[in-house]
């Protein structure tokens, strides 16, 4: 069952809103649901959700939509069109087809490799920009359309230069559409900051989303009372949610209600290894929280230091006592292998970090969870190289069994498709024919392979990395993070090694 928290309005511009993956990722997605809402109350415009095992059929169709937030979400793209009987590159298509057009995390960060399949791609804050767009939709014929939106900052028709569109963030966002289908059964989700102040080097929720920006308390706290009418299910997003000057307050509002007999299930993603609070803990626990997550991203003090994630060992090893001893039952821990300058004495590190915790919070749920660095545009690490697949395999299986050995669990995310997941995230306009390939051998890394041999693209700038001097593809998005910025971030790093 699903509860609409608005009242769609009436319309007859047919706009189908297409996610790229299962329904249920859908109707997990604040950002995709937000702006699913945000077409369904515009006056005139017809909404219609769709995604990869839920197309329906629809005649007239305006334009379609997707929201891209992971870098292989192109095969759901491809599912989506085919089924629909559209042609994947634009080149194919004609006046009779609709206008299609994407935006996300993966568009904002890179657009390039994707050029190909949209006629404009959404690039930065959504939720303004889209608003914009539907108006000169629901007006315009196609080419008229183009033309005008083509004038719109945070609109990027390929080939041309785009200003990425920052919004101040007024109203505050939160699940339009409650379903039990969610991947996040009944959840209203609030976003309550966007960004993070902290900028490590490699990450993209920051230094796309720069400046750090949050929302007024009290609108906050309007929102919780919403969702409350409608759910007890409630959790906070944002990459930094304690950043939020008012953080404790919104924390100590919710407990307010907890305490007066209100059964409020809360969540949050991650706490921050450097702010956690027995307090906060407590909370979480009373609103039936049993395990979180917190991100160290790398065992050695040194390399956290390389990377600016500036946290000191006594930091983790405490914020791991505080969780134990507030009542949560385990901690998951996230780290990176392969970050550049990475010594096998860092690698050590991870058994000797796991083995004091281990020591010091016996009956504990520790574990450890992998992933291998994915240098990414926009961050200061975007020149760097991908470590080679056989020296992360090695250092998995070594850590592998040193975690077995000390009796700490760990999991490892797949080495292949962090490849593969470099290769698009640094690729440029020429990987369309790949990815179409991709798609047409199946949806597995081997798939990437063959496609590889077929196209004979050469993908060795996005694993090798840039040099400093050369134009970068993504580079056609003029302002922020300015690059320069980003240089003398990076030379600024290199100096730590
Ligand atoms: S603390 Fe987390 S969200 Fe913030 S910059 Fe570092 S990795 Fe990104």
């Amino acid at each position: 069952m699903e509860k609409i928290l608005y009242k769609p309005g009436k319309g007859d511009y047919n706009l189908i809103m297409a996610y790229p993956a299962p329904e249920s990722f859908a109707l997990a997605s604040l950002g995709y649901l937000w702006l699913f809402r945000e077409a369904d109350i515009y006056e005139g415009v017809n909404a219609i959700r769709a995604s990869v095992d839920n197309i329906p059929r629809v005649k007239d169709i305006g334009a379609i939509a997707f929201s891209m937030s992971f870098d292989f979400d192109f095969l759901g793209v491809f599912k989506i069109l085919e089924k629909l009987n559209i042609p994947f590159e634009v080149n194919n298509r004609d006046g009779s087809h609709p206008l299609i057009f994407a935006g996300g995390p993966v568009l904002t960060t890179n657009p390039r490799p994707y050029e190909a399949f949209f006629d404009f791609m959404i690039i930065g804050d959504g939720e303004d920009t889209f608003s914009r767009i539907l108006q000169i939709l629901k007006n315009n014929d196609k080419e008229q359309a183009l033309e005008l939106l083509s004038k719109i900052e945070g609109v990027y028709i390929p080939d041309k230069p785009v200003k990425k569109y920052t919004s101040k963030l007024s109203e505050v966002i939160y699940t339009p559409i409650l379903s039990e289908k969610s991947y996040f059964k009944d959840t209203f989700v609030i976003e309550i900051a966007r960004g993070c102040m902290n900028r490590c080097a490699f990450c993209t929720a920051s230094y796309t989303n720069l400046p750090f920006r949050y929302y007024e308390y009290e609108k906050i706290l309007e929102a919780i009372d919403l969702g409350l009418q409608y759910t007890n299910k409630i959790a906070l997003l944002g990459a930094q949610i304690s950043a939020h000057p008012q953080f404790e307050d919104i924390m100590e509002y919710l407990n307010q209600k907890m305490n007066s007999g209100m059964d409020i299930e809360l969540g949050i993603s991650s706490l921050r290894t450097d702010s956690v609070t027995p307090k906060m803990v407590q909370i979480l626990v009373k609103g039936g929280q049993k395990h979180s997550t917190i991100a160290i991203e790398a065992a050695s003090e040194r390399l956290r230091r390389f990377i600016n994630k500036n946290l000191k060992e006594e930091q983790i090893i405490n914020a791991v006592k505080i969780a134990r001893e507030n009542g949560l039952k385990g901690l998951k821990i996230y780290s990176m292998i392969g970050i550049p300058s990475e010594t096998e004495e860092d690698i050590w590190e991870f058994l000797t970090l796991a083995e004091k915790l281990k020591q010091e919070n016996k009956g504990f749920g520790l574990e450890f969870s992998f992933s291998t660095f994915v240098p990414k545009p926009q961050t200061p690490l975007q020149w760097t190289k991908r470590e080679d697949t056989k020296s992360l395999e090695a250092k998995q299986k070594f850590l592998e069994k040193g975690l077995a050995k000390i009796g700490v669990k760990s999991k490892f995310s797949s080495i292949k498709w962090d490849f593969w997941q470099t290769v698009l995230s640094r690729g440029d306009k020429n990987l369309a024919e790949f990815l179409t390939a991709v798609y047409n051998n199946g949806e597995n890394t081997g798939a990437f392979k063959k496609a590889l041999k077929e196209t004979g693209i050469d993908i060795n700038k996005t694993i090798d990395g840039y040099d400093l001097a050369e134009e970068l593809p993504w580079d056609i998005i003029a302002n922020y993070p300015p690059k320069q910025l980003l240089i003398n971030e990076y030379n600024r790093l290199l100096k730590r090694i």
